[in-house]
Formats: C-alpha cells, structure tokens, sequence
C-alpha cells in the first residue's frame, strides 16, 4: 500500500471518529497521521482510540503515527452569576482573583500570572477574540478594563493575551499528568501548545525521555518573535492558525504561514499547516472554492503536512474531509507550475557530508531516469534530509526502528519500510531494491538510489550513495552474502 502523492494529510479525532471502522476509513481514505487532544476527551478515551489506531496498523501493515496535542496554559475567566454576561463596547469592566461569580461589571479571572504581567494598553481577548477588552489600570490582583469589541461572556470562556509575554510554566498539571500518560501508552509527536520561548521546549523534551518527537504550535505572537530559536530546540513545528488568529491581526496569519514553512523546509524539519483547513465540510459535503485554494496553497508552499480539526473530530463528513485533501494534493502536485514553485524555494544546505549525498540523490534523479530514492535511517535525519530537497522521485525510508517509521509519516515524500537491521552495505542494496519492487515504486531494472552510513545503525552517518538496478535475481533469488 502506498500514497501517489507527497503531501502528509493529519485528522484529528473525536466523537465523530472514535470508532474502528471510521478510523480505518479515514486511514484508507489518505491519513497518515492521527491527532489526539488532550483538551477533550478521558485518558480511557485517549487509550481507546490509541489501540485502534495501532490495530489498523497492524491489519494494514503500514506505520501510523500517534500526534498528541497538549492543551498548555490555557487561560480561562471564571463563573458567572447568570452563567452568562453582555458586555456593552465602551462600558467598564473588571477582571480580579475574587472566587465570587461574575456580574455584567466583573468577573473572576483566576490566574494571578496574567496580573503580575500585565501592563495599563494591553488587550485582554474572550471568547476566541470576538470580545475585546482594553487594560486601564491594573495591579497584582486585578485589571480595571474597557470593553472595545463587546459580546456575550460566559463561565469559563477562553482569554488570549496576545501583547504580553506571559511568565507561565510551558507545561501544566494537567499537560504533566497527560504527558507521562501517553508517553507510556507509546506515541511518536508530541505537540507543546501556546509556545512562547525556545526555553519552553526543554522542560518537555526532559519529561518525553526520548519517547516521543516534540512539536511546537506556533500560536503566540511572542512564538513568531522567537520563531528561529523554536525551531532550533524543536523536532516539528505546527502553524496554529486557529490561535493565532485570534492574537493576531487575521490578515497577519498568512504571511507568517508562509514565512514559516520555508524556515522549516530549509531546516529539514516537518511543518504542518493547521485550522479551518476544510470548516464548512463540518457541515457540507462539498468545501467552498477558498477552502481548496487555502489547501493548495499550502501544498504550493511546499508545507509537509495539512491537518483536519473539527472537519474530521466532530463533523458529519469526515471521511469526504480526508478525501478532499488527497484529491487536492494529487491534482497540485501534478501541476508543472507546483514543481516550479518548489524548486525555487529550495534552499540547499553544504554543511555536512550527509547534505551533499542528499543533495547528489535528488540531481541524479532529475538527470537520470531514476525511480526512487531509497534511504537508510536510523534515527530519521537522513530521510528528513532527503525530504527538504523535495525531489521529483518517491522516497523510501528504510529503518529498523519501528518509532522511526512511524515519526515520519508526518515527513513530504516519505513511504517507511521497516527493515530488519543490515550490517553491509550489498544486504542493504538488495534490501532496498525489494522494498522499492514490493510497495510498486520500481520494476525490475529500473533503477533506484540508494543512500546509507557505514558503518551501520550509528546515526548520523550517511556516507554512501549507490545506483543499483532492480535486477531480477537480486529481488527473486539471491539472499544477502
Ligand atoms: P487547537 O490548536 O486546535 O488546539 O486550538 C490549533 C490552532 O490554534 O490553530
Ligand atoms: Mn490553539
């Protein structure tokens, strides 16, 4: 089984998607990475859909990866008297660590960080942006404010506070708790919400012990402002729209997506572009001609990967959702214009030797009537790097590590293989030609590229580029010497 096209289609779960056959029809609708949010749903919930996802596996015999998303310091108001309040543009309105429920003149905002860090100008955003309120005055216990946009309040609404650096904690209780739940329960991407700082990642990449690759969302201001230093510290990165639309100006959303993606792919790591992808096929079964325009033009981007929230979480046509995306992804990438496109927003790197044999593989493929650029990973690097040269032919990635596998269903391009682990190069060639045979990339005596380190299984080592035929007898008969 394989996917003819290079984008990776990310679907979160939820009600309308919990059970086996809905979750296999995602899957073999063109899903390659499953989303679980720590925001809803029980760790009995989250346990339940994990052991569905690893028997579809196991039927398809396809890695699969697990993408579980922290819900982070999400800061909420109170309760209300009346469950709810209208605020009135121009009327005042305070904010404070009294428990007492709020009134249509204040409400409890039980978060004394925020206080401390606030500042008279600063905007206090409710309800996912749609009310505003302007900071007057503040001290450490209390914000007196002015309502700019007005709007119905409600308990426990959501508050963004876009103009400050907030000094929370990256990770929650709550995130602590989840985090050594699913990293038990064995995941492969674990993503970090409402990033703020580089310093934000070390924390979690302590708790993950190695367990899970580390995936920044990008939905703060102040994560922007520090992007590089993110990038560096994390292993993928998310652009949160959702979030980031409500911080920011929308209109801002745009040019930072596109900023960001580059920055990815030019850092070899995978990107995903998230939120209202497809949102009115939460209710329809066909999309509006912008949302297929936004999705295209993320693949024109050359973005690894496009996620489904609420379309395939909570919609009525999920599976038509995955679909959409796959048809959109094969009708792009079969544009010549989209190959222009990612060809010259390539950014070749020279700095090691693993970057020169990468980049050897793709220029051979474009010159040489080659099938397939097979490579050996261990850790997953190499064939991230191979990735970020978004050649013209399918790569496969070999490795014996089955975390490997699956954390690069999230990577452009790339069909896993596990292998049994092979100590010479000559076992390594023959296994990579079988590979290529069996999941249909190449017919005996096309030819494929094969990359590898030796010596084998130490990460990091990618030395040796190869161009071997399919023969006949090395895919039939021989076995490795
Ligand atoms: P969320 O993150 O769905 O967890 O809010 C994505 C976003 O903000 O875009
Ligand atoms: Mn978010």
């Amino acid at each position: 089984m394989r996917r003819m096209r290079n984008l990776k289609i990310v679907a979160t779960l939820g009600p309308a998607s919990s059970d086996h056959d809905t979750i296999r029809a995602l899957f073999e609708a063109g899903a390659d990475v499953f989303r679980l949010n720590m925001s809803h749903g029980s760790h009995d919930d989250i346990a339940g859909r994990h052991a569905i996802i690893r028997r579809i596996e196991q039927e398809t015999g396809r890695p699969i990866a697990i993408l579980i998303d922290l819900q982070g310091p999400k800061l909420r108001v109170g309760a209300f008297v009346n469950g709810e309040e209208m605020l009135e543009e121009g009327a005042a309105f305070r904010l404070d660590l009294d428990e007492t429920p709020g009134t249509s003149t204040r409400a409890p905002l039980p978060h004394p960080e925020i206080f401390r860090a606030l500042e008279a100008g600063a905007s206090l955003l409710v309800n996912d942006g749609k009310i505003r309120l302007r900071v007057e005055e503040c001290g450490p216990d209390f914000a007196n404010c002015r309502v700019v946009v007005g709007g119905v309040i409600s308990n426990r609404k959501g508050v963004n506070v876009p103009d400050v650096v907030l000094p929370l904690a990256a990770l929650s209780e709550k995130d602590r708790a989840d985090l050594e739940f699913v990293c038990d329960l064995g995941i492969d991407w674990l993503a970090l919400s409402f990033v703020q700082r580089p310093e934000d990642l070390a924390e979690a990449r302590a708790l993950v012990r190695g367990r899970a690759a580390l995936m920044a969302k990008i939905e703060k201001p102040a994560a922007v402002k520090t992007f590089d230093g993110i990038l560096e510290k994390a292993d993928g990165i998310m652009v949160a729209r959702g979030d980031l639309g409500v911080e920011l100006p929308v209109q801002n959303v745009p040019p930072i997506q596109k900023r960001l993606v580059r920055k990815c792919r030019a850092a070899g790591k995978p990107v995903i572009v998230a939120t209202q992808m497809l949102e009115s096929m939460i209710e329809s079964p066909m999309p509006t001609r912008a949302e297929v325009s936004d999705v295209a033009a993320a693949i024109y981007e050359g973005t690894d990967a496009v996620m489904l929230s609420a379309e395939s979480a909570a919609g009525q046509y999920p599976v038509e959702a995955v679909q959409t995306m796959h048809n959109v992804a094969i009708e792009v990438e079969s544009d010549p214009t989209w190959r222009e496109v990612i060809d010259a927003s390539r950014k070749v790197a020279h700095e090691t030797t693993a970057d020169g044999i990468v980049a050897a593989a793709r220029e051979i493929a474009e010159a040489t009537n080659i099938k397939a650029i097979c490579c050996f990973t261990e850790s997953g690097t190499t064939a991230s790097l191979v990735a970020r040269e978004r050649p013209h032919v399918p790569i496969v990635a070999l490795t014996s590590k089955q975390e490997t596998a699956r954390r690069l269903c999230l990577t452009w391009g790339t069909h896993c293989v596990r292998t049994d682990p092979v100590d010479r190069f000559k076992a390594a060639v023959l296994s990579a030609v079988r590979a290529a045979v069996e999941y249909g990339f190449a017919v005996p005596e096309d030819q494929i590229v094969v990359t590898a380190g030796v010596p084998f299984n130490v990460p990091g080592t990618t030395n040796i580029l190869r161009v071997a035929p399919c023969e006949e007898r090395l895919i039939f008969h021989s076995e490795p010497e």
